[in-house]
């Protein structure tokens, strides 16, 4: 059975948010003030190692607490924020918070042997600040790069393939690690596993969960290959026990689905660590 981390809740459904164009310039304007407001919080989702059900590291997923509508999901206001200036600053609000939060939850336990991940948006991605931005993180909180992953989707990447070329190059040179996002959505060109320098590839939900008779087959290639890249495989969204065990056979190292555990707060995050990393079960 797999071993679930921190609960189980998951989000209840919400309708994506239909708006006109003039709600859209709203939800952009509030958004504006949302970090100022204190609006905007990052919650962040165990990946648990396959082979023996341990916390290897977390996504970490932002949230919006608007004042009037509640929780909007990332999947509405991303888009919002992708299209303005925003992504930017909200780019690195999440870049800045969840590496502050992982040196917080060591500041009560030691050092743990776990990685957050951060997603990447493409208009961070082509910014000329993003480098010197994430160096000056690096420097502020003194985190060690390695404990760093940036998620990437083919998407972004794709948008224009040689500034990404650059940009990633030179911040694996920081020590970063770099995961491929959603692979097996989209277009999925094996170039890029090659071309660019990825660690992790995540499996899409979508792939992971096919219920064609050759899944096997191409889950086991797409692994196979992965390994032979020397990149670790995390598959998303795995809805059963049983797909769990035939993924970690095939050599997937890692899982991240609401049957592990659902995103948790910072807080919650610190009790789980604490328990599951006591300090006495250390070297
Ligand atoms: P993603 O990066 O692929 O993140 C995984 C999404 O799958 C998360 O949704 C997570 O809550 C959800 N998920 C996890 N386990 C399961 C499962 O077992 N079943 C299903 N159906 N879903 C599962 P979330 O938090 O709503 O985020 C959606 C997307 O929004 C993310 O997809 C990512 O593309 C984007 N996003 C979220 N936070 C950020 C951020 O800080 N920056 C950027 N640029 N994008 C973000
Ligand atoms: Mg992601
Ligand atoms: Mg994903
Ligand atoms: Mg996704």
């Amino acid at each position: 059975r797999a071993k679930r981390v921190g609960g189980n809740r998951v989000e209840p459904f919400r309708p994506a948010f239909r708006g006109t164009g003039t709600d859209r310039l709203q939800l952009e304007t509030d958004l504006r003030r949302a970090i100022d407001r204190k609006e905007l919080s990052m919650v962040y989702q165990p990946i648990v190692r396959l082979a023996d059900g341990e916390i290897a590291g977390f996504e970490a997923l932002m949230r919006w607490d608007h004042p009037k509508r509640g929780n909007i999901p990332p999947s509405e206001f991303i888009p919002i924020a992708e299209m303005s200036d925003l992504i930017e600053p909200l780019g690195m609000f999440a870049l800045e918070r969840a590496t502050s939060d992982l040196m917080d939850w060591e500041r009560h336990t030691g050092e743990l042997p776990v990685f957050v991940t951060v997603n990447l948006s493409s208009a961070q991605l082509l910014s000329s600040e993003l480098y010197n931005d994430v160096r000056a993180m690096l420097t502020k909180t003194q985190c060690d790069p390695h404990r760093i992953k940036l998620e990437l989707t083919e998407s972004v990447v794709m948008e224009n393939p040689e500034q990404a070329r650059l940009v990633l190059a030179k911040l694996k040179e920081t020590g970063i690690s770099l995961a491929l996002d959603d692979f097996g959505t989209g277009y999925s060109s094996l170039a890029y596993l090659t071309r660019f320098p990825f660690d992790t590839i995540k499996l899409d939900k979508a792939l992971v969960n096919d219920r064609s008779p050759k899944r096997s087959v191409l889950l086991k290639s797409v692994i196979s290959m992965a390994c032979g890249l020397e990149m670790k495989v995390v598959a998303e969204g795995i809805e059963s026990d049983a797909d769990a065990e035939e993924l970690g056979k095939l050599g997937c190292d890692f899982g991240q689905s609401y049957l592990f555990g659902a995103p948790l707060g910072a807080e919650s995050v610190q009790r789980l660590l604490k328990e599951r990393f006591p300090l006495t079960k250390r070297a």
